[in-house]
């Protein structure tokens, strides 16, 4: 149940992974990363506790890249299995995406996707929102506008973190009913599900709206409402312990 992005000049995979440590309290039973690198898309994603993840990006390494999703996953739609658990790709593997919540109309969705010829191969109430983001960036929308455009087609309750090989330079976060906090650095911007994430690289936050949609990217941040109307942004400085 928890949700981390980078963007910055560090190793993507170590900020993601230390996040989602921070995260553990929260209760989860899988977890996964993405990482755009070498114009494609890696991911791993494993279920169980985060060492199982650990262990499978020892034997696999994922190339290293400076841009990251990572997720902690607990299972409403769909077992915890390995193939359930999150990021979901699309089907050519160009867009990968993390969720906490749910999507209440995923049957309708997955049964129109179907129909398009997508192969969904997961129970997850997520995937749908994988090729639904693929379509609209094949279509034109950059990630920002795709992410805004699926989210309008959306019910329920969701953060949504998503990436494209196709935009390696950037991290997109929706969010509905379901917390979503962005962090601002020097050169590096951060989003977690809980500023826990991200507090041992920067103090400086902001708290994403009702129906928003932030776009991050190493200079800073950009949010609009799920109408693409800009959004205010204020930030606050974090100032509890970190090391409560
Ligand atoms: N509903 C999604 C799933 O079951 C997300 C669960 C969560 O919040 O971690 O995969």
């Amino acid at each position: 149940c928890g949700i981390v992005g980078y963007v910055g000049s560090q190793s993507a995979l170590d900020v993601v992974m230390a996040g989602l440590k921070r995260l553990e309290y929260r209760g989860y039973d899988s977890a996964g990363v993405a990482v755009p690198a070498d114009g494609g898309l890696a991911a791993a994603k494993r279920a169980g506790k985060l060492v199982n993840l650990e262990k499978e990006l020892l034997e696999r390494p994922l190339p290293s890249g400076s841009t990251g999703i990572g997720h902690t996953r607990w299972a409403t739609h769909g077992g915890p299995t390995d193939a359930n658990a999150h990021p979901h790709l699309d089907n050519a593997g160009r867009v990968a995406v993390v969720h906490n919540g749910i999507i209440e109309n995923f049957a309708a969705l997955r049964g129109e996707l179907a129909g398009r010829g997508h192969d969904l191969v997961s129970e997850t109430d997520t995937e749908v929102v994988a090729h639904l983001l693929a379509e609209e960036f094949s279509a034109g929308a950059d990630l920002a506008e795709a992410m805004r455009l699926v989210c309008r087609r959306l019910e329920g309750a969701f953060t949504l973190v998503a990436v494209h090989a196709d935009a390696p330079d950037v991290v997109v976060g929706a969010r509905r009913n379901s917390p979503l906090v962005v962090g601002v650095g020097e050169g590096e911007s951060f989003l977690a599900s809980d500023v826990a994430a991200f507090i041992a690289h920067t103090r400086s936050a902001i708290e994403l709206g009702q129906d928003q949609v932030v776009e991050l990217r190493r200079d800073g941040v950009t949010v609009t409402g799920f109408d693409g109307s800009p959004a205010e942004v204020r930030s606050y400085h974090v100032d509890w312990d970190a090391s409560a």
